[in-house]
């Protein structure tokens, strides 16, 4: 755990304009929701990675089964 406002859940409890409690973005780990961002970012990364490696994982079994042919 890293940040105690928050407890890492990235977002308070605030209240709006008209008193009512909503939930709002930590001012100290999470201003203008730019952790969050990042987080994202680094998730949908990791979700290319794994798209590609998937694909380049079927081109491998495709040449093997034609260079299994071949023999
Ligand atoms: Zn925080």
């Amino acid at each position: 755990m890293e940040c105690f406002t928050c407890f890492d859940h990235k977002v308070i409890w605030v209240e709006d304009k008209y008193g009512r409690a909503t939930c709002g973005p930590c001012p100290i780990c999470n201003l203008h929701g730019n952790a969050v961002r990042k987080e994202t970012e680094k998730f949908e990364k990791k979700i290319d990675e794994m798209k590609v490696r998937e694909r380049f994982s079927g081109e491998r079994k495709r040449r093997t089964m034609l260079s299994n042919k071949r023999k």
